[in-house]
């Protein structure tokens, strides 16, 4: 079986992206997953994506794959078990799919997109889209006037925290440990924030609350316990890119995002001991084509949130989907 593009992942990132290849003519196969759809198929109400006043996040990603496969791309509801690199336009993509287990392609694109960590509490998954959410961007809106807890240290959860004073009364910041992960900046601003309390050394025993959110019990060292009133839990402990079944020689960072050459790009300028770190071949990726959302191996690109941990929009995921269809549509036309 021979693909002009294969696409894997069938989130807006990867269904945008067909959509635009379709269009162009280059009938890409999208491997979707297996359930497909990501994120948003556990989203409820969709407000902030362009166009759309408010979409269930479902019927968001039923739309733009009922508009990639109008334009000629082929779906498919199965997971992808490898990628061989090959030389350049000689890609491998394997599955179990039948009558598509070993599909050549000259381009393929990863967009398997991440998943939210949990705190793993019976009441958080009970109570998930009640109050209880892992995405401030998309859902303090429905936290005006009301109490908040964010759980989490890192920087997404200060980010969150900071970001929820907009519209919530209090946000408390519940971290497990006595010093926070998150950049300096990041501390100060919410040290300094009069409606941001902080809990240190707490642990969260559950997630209180019948119907709705009303409370989360919080446990400490020396074994107390406290209860404190809050509609809404935002749990921001870190993210896990859906990148397993990307192996070497494709690069990945240490929570195994792909690094694309964007990335490259921006770390050398931000982090150049972390990339230099990779052992990539500078002088090789120079004498290349720029693609920005190409991975270090020709042919190979990825988009979406298994490459960016900054923004984690289903918007971006599709313009970051878009973008890197376009540099496939180059590349294939560049052979
Ligand atoms: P992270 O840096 O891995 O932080 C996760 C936080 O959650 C840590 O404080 C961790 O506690 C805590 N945690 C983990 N598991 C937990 C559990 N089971 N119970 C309670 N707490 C738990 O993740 P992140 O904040 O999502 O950031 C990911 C990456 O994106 C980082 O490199 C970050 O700098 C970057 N980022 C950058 C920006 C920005 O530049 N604007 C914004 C967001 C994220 P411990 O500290 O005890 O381990």
């Amino acid at each position: 079986m021979h693909a002009e593009v294969v696409i894997i992942g069938g989130g807006p990132s990867g269904l945008s992206a067909a959509l635009y290849l379709a269009r162009a003519g280059f009938a890409p196969v999208v491997f979707a997953g297996d359930p497909p759809g990501g994120q948003l198929m556990l989203t409820s109400e969709v407000e902030n994506f362009p166009g759309h006043k408010s979409i269930h996040g479902q019927e968001l990603v039923a739309n733009i794959r009922e508009q990639a496969v109008g334009f000629g791309a082929k779906v498919i509801d199965a997971n992808v078990e490898e990628i061989i690199a090959g030389e350049k336009k000689d890609h491998k993509i394997l599955t179990s799919y039948s009558g598509y287990t070993s599909v050549d392609a000259k381009a393929v694109l990863v967009a398997t997109g991440a998943k939210a960590l949990w705190l793993g509490l019976d009441s958080e998954k009970r109570l998930r889209g009640r109050g209880v959410s892992a995405c401030a961007t998309c859902d303090g809106f429905f936290f005006k006037g009301k109490q908040v807890a964010v759980i989490g240290g890192g920087d997404s959860a200060l980010e969150e925290a900071l970001f929820l004073t907009k519209f919530a009364s209090h946000v408390t910041i519940v971290h497990r440990r006595d010093t926070f992960r998150a950049s300096r900046i990041m501390q100060n601003r919410v040290k300094a924030h009069q409606k941001i309390s902080i809990e240190w050394n707490a642990a969260t025993k559950d997630i209180l609350g019948s119907e709705r959110v009303d409370g989360v019990l919080l446990s400490y060292p020396d074994g107390t316990e406290k209860r404190i009133d809050v509609n809404g839990v935002f749990v921001a402990i870190g993210h896990k890119p859906d990148t397993d079944f990307v192996k070497d020689p494709i690069l990945k960072d240490k929570k195994g995002y792909i690094i694309t050459k964007q990335h490259i790009a921006e770390k050398l300028i931000f982090d150049k001991e972390e990339m230099l770190g990779y052992g990539i071949d500078l002088d090789k990726l120079v004498s290349q084509e720029y693609y920005p959302s190409s991975s270090n191996v020709e042919g190979i690109f990825a988009a979406g949130d298994c490459v960016d941990y900054r923004y984690r929009q289903a918007s971006t995921a599709a313009g970051f989907g878009v973008a890197a269809s376009l540099d496939i549509e180059k590349y294939i036309e560049s052979l």
